[in-house]
């Protein structure tokens, strides 16, 4: 066995098999895979195979799609046959929300360039006609998909990385990793030990304990999945050519013909977690034992909708475990804290997304960025709060959902409520309806006395859009308030920050007294962040982000390298806040403040560290309504005390609670983009409009030369707002943008403008259509909605009421 390689990779399943395969192919080919027992043993050799472009999120769809692609190559260079069908695929709806579900995939397919559209039942059964369609109202066919043989295809990623130099090792244990002072990392083996600069963590069903290697406990679990093989089908004999892969939303079922009969699995909504703690050492290609007596009802639901199934025989069932986070998204990237390690593990559609995972991985490893916005992957999208029994909630209850497109206003239940403020009970007395962010319960919107506290999931404008409106107008009009604990804040101090801080962020660094808005870029010139920094004193800030994405920007700052002069923290649990915000906001503040709050005393931007009431706090000049507003951080001991003051300083001034909801669509109406949203890490400060906040005048800045280049060549599309002709539903997000019934963009975030009474969009269209008044149109659930860019915001253009 070799003594040392630059990588190695731990498990050959076939996300490791892909790893390795990517690296040997991006130039590093001095790579090893360690396998315990024979490569697919894991999960792999009993997967169905199934592979489909289909996720809620564009970016994922787009590497599954890669994936599927990419079979053609790896079989052209190890000359092993992936076995594959690419027969396509077919979804199903039974309800009209699932029907709308469908219609959204439609419309970001196009974009994305994928073969997809919705066809009559009739053409579904042309496609499948062991489906009744008395059970469905609605059908989507993709040209994408199919299945593939899951021991062939790992084998020819194995060969293919072979054939570039990459070694593989089978029967090779990993017992330890040890880390050396450079980094470096010495894995034990029941073979020897092996000197490696890189390790990748692609244990699978053990990526548990090979995170507890090194310290860590990944949010990972395994679920029990059962699939049936039925007898030979008389209604498929002599077809001349496969039935559609097929998905059943209602029936939460898959389908698929296999050899002269069918392949039936479901997802049921209870199901089995298996070694909740730790995977036993010796597991190798092993099944489970069937549980029927569980797992009838809902194969009883296929065979209703399937009928020919349920007319023969079962031939086979397989038992097999496969893991989850607890999202159902893949965990990938490097860990914080931790050098030189990296995961891919918890994929639960390795035939959809191993390559895809191969190919980000290998990029962010060689090259130290992944190439693309992969914020859903990422390992970073978990914190502190997914604790193994949040893992253990949450992954059943993704489990129960696999086949279902999560509604937009749509909070799911379970694990929750996890974190909550000091106002969380006062919030919820006030009527407000949570949902949840990075654990920390927050209010979305506030129910009226008498009204029911709850909304019906759907595509469309729901029962809260007349209560949202109320908030909107009465911070519009009044004054609201609103908890801003949710968002991301970090305490950076000491002789070094600001230093430090010129280096990693893009903007000039705000003086003593100020605040600046903060873009943050990759080497690359991409937007990986779009913070505020507070300067309180020359060796102390505060800095504000977006609260999901805590963990994604500490590992950021902690790769930055901070020197021994800096002290750089999270304070998500240490400090808590609130927001008011609307042309009364002063008047109220102004009881609480002994300070001069006048316009010119305090101005837009302006920080102080004072009291409000009886609480200390840091008090800044800023929001995202666009009205004269205000935010105050306070620990969490003084909070409850701030909101009570505040609210009865405020109750004669007409003070109103408002959510996350009205906040989407007041910033909308002002035209600022949201991180996460509208500002990932695809785009750039140029595209993004964020350029406005870069210093280029200073000499050095993570990814300076990127940005100037940029400036120079001038971006290639643009972040616009857009005025939607929109019926009864609002863009949601990756919808496709058209010219002339072209796709030319994508929508990245949409809401009712509640007050300027229209719906509004958010998006990137190329730069020649980025002008005011341009006409285009956004495909929303099917209908083609006339939007028309506006330019200016539509709030209040001049910032009149924001400069107060
Ligand atoms: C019944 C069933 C049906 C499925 N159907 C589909 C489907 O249709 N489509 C689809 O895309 N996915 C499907 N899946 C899921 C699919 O199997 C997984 O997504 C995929 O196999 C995950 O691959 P992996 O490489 O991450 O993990 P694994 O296959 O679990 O591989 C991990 C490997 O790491 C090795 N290993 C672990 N620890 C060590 C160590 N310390 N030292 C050395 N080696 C180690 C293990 O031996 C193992 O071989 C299905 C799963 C099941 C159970």
């Amino acid at each position: 066995m070799k003594a040392s390689a630059r990588a190695v990779v731990i498990g050959g399943g076939v996300v490791g098999a892909s790893v390795l395969y990517h690296l040997a192919r991006i130039g590093w080919t001095d790579v090893l895979l360690l396998e315990k027992s024979e490569l697919t043993s894991g999960s792999t050799w009993h997967a169905a195979g199934g592979m489909h472009t289909f996720n809620g999120e564009a970016n994922i769809s787009r590497l599954q799609k890669y994936t599927i692609d990419l079979y053609r190559e790896i079989e052209a260079r190890s000359g092993q046959s992936c076995g594959l069908h690419p027969n396509g695929g077919l979804m199903l709806a039974a309800t009209p929300g699932e029907l709308d579900s469908l219609k959204l995939i439609c419309s970001r397919a196009r974009y994305l360039g994928m073969e997809t559209e919705m066809i009559t039942l009739a053409e579904a059964v042309q496609l499948n006609p062991l489906l009744d369609p008395r059970h469905f109202i609605g059908a989507l066919w993709r040209a994408d998909g199919g299945h593939c043989d899951p021991s062939g295809t790992t084998h020819a990623y194995a060969k293919a990385a072979r054939a570039l130099g990459a070694t593989v090792e089978r029967f090779t244990r990993v017992r330890s990793l040890a880390q050396r002072p450079d980094g470096s990392w010495n894995v034990e083996t029941d073979r020897g030990s092996v000197h490696a600069e890189h390790v990748v963590n692609c244990a699978g069903l053990w990526a548990r304990e090979v995170g507890r290697m090194v310290g860590i406990e990944l949010p990972v679990l395994a679920m029990e999945h059962h699939y049936l093989l039925t007898e030979d089908i008389p209604e498929l004999r002599g077809r001349d050519r496969e039935i559609v892969n097929t998905t059943d939303y209602a029936g939460e079922i898959y389908m698929r013909q296999e050899r002269g009969g069918a392949l039936i699995g479901t997802y049921e909504p209870h199901g089995v977690a298996w070694s909740p703690v730790t995977t036993p050492d010796d597991f190798s290609m092993q099944l489970l034992a069937d549980d029927f007596e569980r797992l009838a009802p809902y194969f009883e639901v296929g065979f209703q909708h399937f009928p020919a199934l349920g007319r023969v025989g079962i031939k086979k069932a397989v038992n097999g475990p496969f893991t989850f986070a607890p999202d159902g998204n893949p965990l990938v990237g490097p860990v914080r804290g931790l050098r030189n390690y990296w995961v891919a593990c918890a994929v639960m559609a390795g035939f959809s997304q191993g390559g895809g995972i191969g190919l980000v991985l290998s990029r962010w490893m060689a090259e130290n960025d992944p190439g693309q916005d992969i914020l859903s992957m990422d390992v970073a999208r978990f914190g502190a709060f997914a604790t193994p029994k949040y893992t253990a909630i949450k992954v059943p209850e993704n489990y129960a959902r696999r086949f279902r497109l999560a509604y937009p206003n749509e909070e799911l239940p379970a694990a929750r409520p996890a974190r909550r403020s000091p106002l969380y009970d006062r919030l919820l007395a006030a009527g407000a309806v949570m949902g949840a962010n990075f654990g920390l319960e927050h209010a979305l919107w506030f129910a009226p006395e008498g009204v029911a506290k709850k909304e019906t999931p759907t595509y469309r404008r729901s029962e809260a859009w007349p209560f949202v409106r109320a908030e909107c107008q009465a911070v519009r009009r009044a004054v609201g308030l609103y908890e801003t604990t949710n968002y991301g804040k970090y305490e950076v101090a000491g002789r070094g920050a600001r230093a430090w801080l010129d280096r990693v962020f893009a903007c000039k660094i705000p003086r003593p007294g100020r605040l600046g808005l903060a873009p943050l870029l990759s080497p690359a010139g991409r937007i990986v962040g779009d913070l505020s920094i507070a300067c309180l004193a020359a060796d102390r800030y505060l800095i504000v982000g977006s609260g999901f994405a805590e963990e994604f920007h500490l590992r950021w700052f902690w790769q930055s390298e901070p020197g021994p002069d800096v002290f750089v923290r999270s304070a998500a649990s240490t400090l808590t806040g609130i927001a008011i915000a609307g042309p009364r906001a002063r008047e109220l503040l102004q009881r609480l403040v002994r300070d001069d709050l006048a316009a010119a005393a305090f101005r837009l931007f302006d920080v102080r560290e004072t009291a409000v009431g009886l609480a200390p706090a840091v008090l800044t000049r800023a929001g995202f309504t666009g009205e004269l507003g205000y935010e105050i951080w306070t620990t969490p001991d003084y909070l409850a005390t701030l909101y009570d003051e505040l609210w009865d300083a405020g109750r004669d001034l007409g003070l109103v609670h408002f959510g996350g909801r009205a906040l989407s669509s007041l910033r909308l109406e002002k035209g600022y983009g949201s991180f996460n949203k509208d500002f990932r890490p695809d785009y750039t400060p140029g595209e993004t409009g964020l350029d406005r906040f870069v210093d280029f005048t200073k000499p050095d800045f993570v990814g300076r030369a990127a940005a100037l280049a940029e400036r120079a060549a001038g971006p290639r599309r643009r972040f616009v707002v857009m005025e939607v002709e929109a019926r009864d539903a609002d863009v949601i997000g990756y919808e496709s943008i058209l010219k002339d019934g072209t796709a030319v963009g994508y929508a990245t975030s949409g809401a009712y403008g509640h007050c300027v009474g229209k719906s509004l969009a958010a998006g990137y269209v190329p730069c020649a259509l980025a002008r005011d008044g341009e006409r285009l149109e956004i495909d929303i659930l099917g209908e083609l909605c006339a939007a028309t860019v506006r330019r200016e915001p539509l709030y209040d253009p001049d910032g009149l009421r924001l400069r107060g």
